[in-house]
């Protein structure tokens, strides 16, 4: 079988190697010139910048990438675990610092209230058993029948996942500080802690139960790796050329041309756009009412403002992932998902990587990235005016609390904006993350895995169950595997 994948993202790629693994012939195509999707890498004045994920969480699902060829993923790219996990710094300046040992969690715990102590343990095992449903039984099984969420309606009363993720996490604790802390990770995957559904909180267990890792040289080097084990195996790669339409046969997919003009026919071809983009663009009117209804309805997640910057000096006493709260948490949020509104203040996390990996900076230089999630382009900013207004206010807030002199060391600082990620990967509405994973855009309620109304169509990545996040759409791409072991269990080819 002829199988395409369109997008280069995580999802696409594991979605190819799985494919080809099945015995397919696969042909990958990226509208950028470099694979990755949003983990583009970018070079600055002697300074490396991995422009989207950071964590590796679930280094396990990369593993098994390499191990569908009988190879080792350690043999071409090394993920440190690392000590801090991640340092969250408040306004008063006090700090926060996670990481993966029990005792130095307690410890931590203990200095912002020692009741806590107690009450993270039944936190964490509340977030095994979510864990356990969540991700163990269901975010890696096709998710596109009305049948599949009856079975689990069951598991999910009992769960209680019409809760909010912070609603789950002030059950358990009291501390306003940890509370902020403990209900961070649906900002990770585009949520709005407040509205996102408990379920996200399996997320809290998969970092205690796998470790949090760095891809030693980069996200880019994990890419890098991935690209040549495609090419090792046999994939074929066109990047730099997108899809600009596809053609359909009796509700089969029978090709696709690109903005260069290639046409290129397929049995098969597996989505890793943005589901919102490929249902409302590229097949308009072909789809079932289904993909209609919910590519019309989808809400999409936050947008995001990248700064990138190098410093002439190191700060050895920032740790390489530190979460800066502002002066509000809800109100905050508010604003960004709700509002829609650019408010003067803002949280922001900072990636360091030079913490762990001199090799990002010169000798005796940082690299950093501060991420402040903002309102997407539904918000209607003008992001050419309000783009350096808020590089300004970032080196200044940075400047006054964990960089000092900031302003006098900073290097070559540039940004990306929800217009870049409109343009550069066709994100709808120029969303960090894909759709929201509120609870009517989770399991069932999510883009499906399975084309809607179109035979030999699959999709992997962030707006498809089981949502954003690298196991996120790494999982995805399991879905997509299982579905075509089922649909063309028979056919094999070399
Ligand atoms: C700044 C940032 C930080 C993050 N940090 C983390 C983190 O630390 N850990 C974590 O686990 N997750 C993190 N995430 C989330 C994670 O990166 C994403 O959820 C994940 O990478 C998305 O993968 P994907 O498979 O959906 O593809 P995407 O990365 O969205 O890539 C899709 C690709 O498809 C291409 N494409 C689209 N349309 C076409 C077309 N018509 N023709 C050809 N190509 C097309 C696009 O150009 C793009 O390259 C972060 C995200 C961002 C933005």
């Amino acid at each position: 079988m002829n199988i395409i994948v369109v997008g280069a993202g995580f999802g696409g790629i594991a979605s190819a190697l799985r494919a080809r693994a099945l015995g397919h012939k696969v042909t990958l195509i990226e509208k950028n010139q470099s694979l990755g999707g949003r983990a583009q890498v970018f070079q600055r004045d002697g300074y490396r910048h991995d422009a989207g994920p950071t964590v590796i969480t679930a280094p396990f699902l990369f593993d098994e990438l390499f191990e569908l060829f009988g190879k080792k993923r350690e043999d071409y790219v090394t993920f440190m675990p690392l000590k801090t996990w991640y340092r969250f710094v408040y306004d008063d300046l006090s700090h926060f610092d996670y990481s993966g040992e029990q005792e130095h969690i307690d410890q931590c715990i203990s200095k912002i209230n020692t009741d806590d102590v107690e009450n993270y343990q039944s936190l964490l095992s509340e977030s095994k058993s979510i864990y356990e449903i969540g991700f163990q039984q269901l975010a890696d099984k096709p998710f596109h029948q009305l049948s599949q969420m009856l079975k689990l309606l069951p598991d999910m009363l009992r769960l209680k996942s019409y809760r909010s993720v912070w609603q789950l996490v002030c059950s358990h604790i009291e501390s306003e500080k940890l509370q902020q802390a403990f209900s961070i990770q649906p900002l990770l995957v585009g949520g709005n802690p407040f509205d996102t559904t408990c379920i996200y909180n399996l997320i809290h267990f998969l970092e205690r139960k796998h470790g949090v890792f760095f891809a030693m040289g980069g996200t880019g080097a994990l890419v890098s790796a991935l690209q040549a084990l495609m090419d090792e195996e046999g994939i074929s790669i066109i990047t730099g050329d997108s899809v600009e339409a596809i053609q359909l046969e009796d509700k089969r997919i029978s090709q696709v041309t690109t903005q260069s003009g290639r046409i290129i026919p397929c049995d098969h071809l597996i989505s890793n756009m943005d589901p919102t983009f490929l249902y409302k663009n590229l097949l308009k009117g072909k789809s079932n009412p289904v993909a209609r209804i919910r590519s019309s309805i989808a809400k999409q997640s936050m947008g995001l403002f990248v700064l990138f910057f190098g410093t002439s000096q190191r700060y050895e006493s920032v740790e390489h992932h530190t979460i800066l709260f502002g002066q509000r948490f809800k109100g905050l949020l508010d604003d960004i998902f709700d509002n829609k509104v650019l408010s003067d203040d803002f949280a922001l996390y900072l990636h360091r990587p030079t913490a762990t990996d001199p090799s990002f900076a010169p000798k005796g230089h940082d690299s950093f990235y501060a991420l402040i999630p903002v309102p997407n382009l539904d918000g209607g900013q003008n992001w050419e005016i309000e783009g350096p207004k808020l590089q300004d206010k970032v080196i200044d807030r940075l400047t006054q609390t964990i960089l000092p002199e900031l302003a006098q060391t900073i290097r070559s600082p540039f940004f990306m904006t929800p217009e870049d990620f409109k343009d550069d990967y066709l994100s709808t509405s120029g969303a960090g993350f894909s759709i929201s994973p509120h609870f009517y855009q989770s399991a069932w309620f999510r883009f499906h895995n399975h084309g809607e109304g179109i035979e030999n169509l699959s999709l992997a990545g962030a707006g498809t169950h089981p949502g954003a996040g690298l196991p996120g759409v790494l999982s995805s791409a399991k879905v997509v595997e299982s579905l075509l072991k089922k649909k063309y269990s028979f056919h094999r080819e070399c």
